[in-house]
C-alpha cells in the first residue's frame, strides 16, 4: 500500500512536475507570442512615424515649392505692371504652380480619407460610354499639348450600364493616362484600350463584369526594383529626367487604395527607356432588365463613307446587329456617285454616317455636297474622333444633323440614328442659331466669398450670358421663388456657404411648387477632392459639378451644354 502510495506520490510529484514544467513552458511560449506581438506594434508605430515625418517633410517642401514660384511671381508680375507680355507670362507661371497646388491638396486630401478609412465608395447607376467620354475630354488635351499621338481602342463590352463609382474611377483612369502622358516625351504613343470580360464564378456571372483596362507608352519607364515601390506614398523615380516633371508621388498609392476598395487589381510592367504598360481590371455590377428601346429603321439601308477599315467594320457589325443594310464607300465621290443613282431610282438609304476620313475628300465636305444633293430631310450622322466643341459650327453649317464621338458605343451610334430617323424625335431643330447667342439667357450665381463672386461673374459675363448673384443659400431660394417660371436658365451654386448651404438650397429649390423647379439645370460648384462632395450634391437634386476654383473652361462648357437644349 505504501508503496503503492509512494509510487502514486512519485507519480503525482512527476506529474505535478511535468505539469508545472507544460505550464511554465506554456507561459514561455505567451510571454514569446507577446514580446513578438510588442515588437510588431513597436516596428509598426515606428514605421508609421517614420511615414508621418516623410510625409511632413515631403508635405513642406511641396507645397512651398508652388507657393514660393506664385508668391515670387505675384511680385515681379506687380514690379512690371505696365510691361504686358512680363505680366501675362507672370500670371502663366501662377496658373501653372496654383493647378500644381491643387492638385497636391486634393491628393493630400484624398489620401488622408483614404487611410483614416473615411473613403466610401458610391454605388450609382453610370453609362460607361459617358464616362469613357468625360475622360477623354480630360486627358486628350495634355496629350495634344506635348504632339502625343493617342489612340484609343474599345473592345468588346457586353455592357454599358453599370453599377459603381463613376468618379473615383474616372480618377484612376485619368491618373493613369496623365501619368503616361506626363512621363512620355513629345511626340509619343500613349495607347489606350477597355474591355470587358465575364465573371467566372457562375453564381456571379449573371450580373457582374469585369472591366479591363490597359494604357502603354513609350515613355521613359521604369527600372524593376522602382516597381516595387510604385504604389507607396510619396516614391517617385529618383533621377535627372523626373526631378524636371512635376509630380506628388501620390497619385499611383490612391489609385492602388482605391482599386482595393473596389476590389480590383492592378499590374505593372515596364523597361526603362522603353516605356509602361499598366493593366487594371475592376468588378462592376451590370444594370439588367433596362434595356433602352430604340426605333431603328430594320431592313433599310444606311449609306456608310468611311476610308478607315476599322472603323467602318465596327459600325458595319453594330448595324447589321440590328438587321440595317450597308452600303459602304470608301471615297466621297463614289458616295455622292452612289447616292444620286439611288435618287433616281427612288431607293434612297435611311441616312448618310460620315465616318472620320475618306480617301478623296474631307468628311464634311461629302456633307456639304450630300446635304445639296438629297435636300434639308436627309439624316447625316458623323461618327468621328474630333473636338466637337470646336467642329460643330462649321459641322452644323455642312449639313451635319448629329454628332456621335469616338470611342463609338453602340448605345450612341443607336440613340443618334433612332432619333434622326426614327417616328419619335423628328422635329429637328437647327443649333446653329444658339451657338454664340448667350444674350437671352440668365443665370443665378450663389457664391458666398465675394473675391470668388466676381471671379465666376467675371468668367461667365464674357459670354454676353446675363449673370445674377446671391450670396448664400438662402437668398437664392428666395431669389428663385421670387423670379417668374422660366426666368432663370441655370444655377451654379456653391456648396458651403453660412446661412444655408448648398445641398440645402437645392433640395428647397426643387422642392418648391412650380415647374421649373424640377427642371432647371443646377451645377454644384465644389472642391475637387470632395468626392463626396458631389454624391451629396446628386443626392440634394443637382445635376452636375464644377470644381473650386472654378475653370472657365469647364464652365463655358457647361454653358455650351445646358443652354443650347
Ligand atoms: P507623381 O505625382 O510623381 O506622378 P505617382 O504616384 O502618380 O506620382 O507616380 C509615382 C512615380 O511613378 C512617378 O513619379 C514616376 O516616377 C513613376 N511613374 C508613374 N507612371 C509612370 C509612367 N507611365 N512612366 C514612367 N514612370 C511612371
Amino acid at each position: 500500500m505504501e508503496c503503492i502510495s509512494h509510487n502514486d506520490n512519485e507519480e503525482k510529484k512527476e506529474c505535478s512536475t511535468v505539469e508545472r514544467e507544460g505550464k511554465e513552458q506554456e507561459e514561455i511560449l505567451q510571454l514569446r507570442q507577446q514580446n513578438l506581438e510588442l515588437k510588431a506594434a513597436l516596428e509598426a508605430s515606428e514605421a508609421e512615424n517614420r511615414a508621418k515625418t516623410s510625409f511632413l517633410s515631403s508635405m513642406s517642401h511641396d507645397i512651398r515649392t508652388p507657393m514660393n514660384a506664385i508668391m515670387g511671381m505675384t511680385s515681379i508680375g506687380l514690379s512690371h505692371i505696365d510691361e504686358k507680355s512680363r505680366v501675362l507670362d507672370c500670371l502663366q507661371k501662377i496658373k501653372t504652380a496654383s493647378t500644381h497646388l491643387m492638385s497636391l491638396v486634393n491628393d493630400v486630401l484624398d489620401m488622408s480619407r483614404i487611410s483614416s478609412g473615411r473613403m466610401t465608395l458610391n454605388e450609382e447607376e453610370f453609362s460607361l460610354a459617358d464616362l469613357i467620354h468625360d475622360m477623354t475630354i480630360i486627358v486628350r488635351p495634355q496629350a495634344a499639348q506635348k504632339h502625343q499621338e493617342f489612340q484609343m481602342e474599345i473592345g468588346q463590352i457586353y455592357e454599358e450600364k453599370l453599377i459603381g463609382d463613376p468618379l473615383h474611377l474616372r480618377q484612376i483612369l485619368v491618373n493613369i493616362i496623365g501619368n503616361a502622358v506626363k512621363y512620355t516625351q513629345e511626340k509619343g504613343l500613349i495607347q489606350v484600350s477597355f474591355s470587358q470580360h465575364r465573371e467566372k464564378d457562375p453564381a456571379k456571372r449573371d450580373r457582374q463584369v469585369w472591366l479591363d483596362f490597359c494604357c502603354k507608352d513609350n515613355g521613359i519607364g521604369m527600372s524593376e526594383e522602382f516597381l516595387k515601390r510604385i504604389f507607396i506614398p510619396f516614391e517617385r523615380v529618383n533621377n535627372e529626367k523626373i526631378s524636371r516633371i512635376e509630380g506628388t508621388g501620390l497619385g499611383m498609392s490612391i489609385v492602388k487604395n482605391l482599386l482595393d476598395l473596389m476590389n480590383g487589381t492592378i499590374t505593372v510592367e515596364s523597361e526603362e527607356g522603353r516605356g509602361s504598360c499598366f493593366y487594371v481590371s475592376i468588378p462592376f455590377v451590370a444594370v439588367t432588365g433596362d434595356e433602352e428601346i430604340y426605333h431603328l429603321p430594320e431592313g433599310q439601308t444606311v449609306l456608310l463613307a468611311e476610308s478607315v477599315d476599322s472603323r467602318a467594320e465596327q459600325i458595319d457589325a453594330y448595324l447589321r446587329e440590328r438587321s440595317l443594310d450597308i452600303v459602304h464607300c470608301k471615297n466621297g465621290m463614289d458616295a455622292v456617285t452612289w447616292l444620286t443613282e439611288a435618287q433616281y431610282e427612288n431607293r434612297m438609304p435611311c441616312a448618310l454616317i460620315l465616318g472620320q476620313e475618306l480617301a478623296d475628300m474631307p468628311a464634311l465636305g461629302l456633307a456639304s455636297h450630300v446635304r445639296e444633293l438629297a435636300g434639308k430631310e436627309f439624316p447625316i450622322l458623323w461618327v468621328a474622333e474630333v473636338d466637337w466643341a470646336q467642329m460643330e459650327y462649321r459641322a452644323v453649317r455642312s449639313g451635319v444633323d448629329a454628332f456621335v464621338p469616338c470611342p463609338l458605343f453602340k448605345t450612341r451610334l443607336f440613340s443618334a440614328l433612332s432619333g434622326l430617323t426614327g417616328k419619335e424625335i423628328k422635329d429637328k431643330k437647327d443649333p446653329v442659331g444658339n451657338i454664340t447667342d448667350y444674350g437671352k439667357y440668365r443665370i443665378l450665381l450663389v457664391e458666398d466669398n465675394e473675391l470668388n463672386r466676381e471671379i465666376a461673374v467675371e468668367l461667365l459675363s464674357v459670354t454676353g450670358v446675363q449673370v445674377e448673384t446671391a450670396e448664400n443659400g438662402q437668398q437664392a431660394v428666395e431669389a428663385f421663388e421670387n423670379s417668374e417660371e422660366g426666368y432663370y436658365h441655370l444655377i451654379f451654386m456653391d456648396i458651403q456657404m453660412p446661412v444655408m448651404n448648398g445641398y440645402e438650397a437645392a433640395k428647397r429649390i426643387r422642392q418648391l411648387e412650380r415647374a421649373d423647379a424640377k427642371t432647371i439645370w443646377m451645377v454644384a460648384m465644389t472642391a475637387n477632392a470632395f468626392v463626396e462632395d458631389i454624391r451629396l450634391a446628386r443626392a440634394a437634386g443637382m445635376n452636375e459639378h464644377c470644381s473650386k476654383p472654378v475653370d472657365m473652361e469647364r464652365m463655358h462648357e457647361i454653358l455650351r451644354r445646358r443652354l443650347r437644349e
